[in-house]
């Protein structure tokens, strides 16, 4: 039996905060590995700003290949119309009935989880292992994790996890590439190097402001 970490994300681009938080997390928790798995068309965001879901998973390529404990998996942007995380954790559960599943979030997270589609079909497949990220204390988290706990069955203890505070978003990302800014140390730089061969975020359409989180 496997312990292994689920990041799902848009990661339109990954950045550090992502990376932070991945090993952060296994070290904490003593996961064999963390699994980064990119959303499709998001139903919560705004497509038109995102880019390809190939374009997504080739940049977590290049940012994790030196890191052994780290995989990225393409199951969400080839699955056809909208993504959810409970179809992508029972994919998961199906596939490798033997691992148990920790599903990686920052504290935002944690707070929206419950208006996500079919909540109790993530809290059955997976534990919720859930990151300060600085924006809310850990009495609040502490305070929403027994709330979720009390209203969902749930394998095992949702993980309340301190994190740094580290204010980086991949909004943040975007809008410095848009205004000629460096983003040298927020991402990797062969990262860097692609979204710079490739022409990436310099249009404003892309990165319109995200309301829902950043
Ligand atoms: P955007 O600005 O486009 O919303 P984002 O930086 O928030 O992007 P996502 O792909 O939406 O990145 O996030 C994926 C996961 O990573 C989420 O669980 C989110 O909470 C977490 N995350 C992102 N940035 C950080 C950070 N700086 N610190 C901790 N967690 C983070
Ligand atoms: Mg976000």
């Amino acid at each position: 039996m496997r312990r292994i970490g689920i990041m799902g994300g848009t990661f339109n681009p990954v950045h550090v905060g992502h990376l932070m938080l991945a090993e952060w997390v296994r070290d904490a928790l003593k996961l064999d590995e963390v699994w980064f798995i990119p959303t499709g068309s998001s139903y919560m965001k705004d497509s038109r700003d995102i880019l390809p879901g190939r374009e997504r998973l080739h940049m977590v390529e290049l940012a994790i290949q030196d890191n052994p404990f780290f995989r990225c998996l393409d199951l969400e942007i080839v699955r056809e119309g909208r993504t959810y995380s409970y179809e992508t954790l029972e994919q998961l559960r199906a596939g490798y009935p033997e691992d148990m599943f920790y599903f990686i979030t920052g504290a935002d997270c944690l707070f929206a989880i419950d208006s996500w589609k079919n909540p109790e079909r993530i809290f059955s497949n997976c534990t919720l292992a859930a990151a300060g990220r600085g924006d809310v204390s850990l009495e609040e988290m502490g305070g929403k994790k027994r709330e979720l706990e009390q209203k969902f069955q749930m394998r095992e203890e949702i993980q309340v996890i301190p994190f740094l505070s580290l204010s980086v978003s991949s909004t943040l990302i975007r809008r410095r590439i848009l205004q000629g800014q460096s983003i040298r140390y927020l991402v990797p730089d062969r990262v860097i190097s692609y979204i710079e061969e490739k022409g990436f975020y310099r249009e404003k359409n892309d990165v319109k402001e995200d309301q829902k989180s950043s």
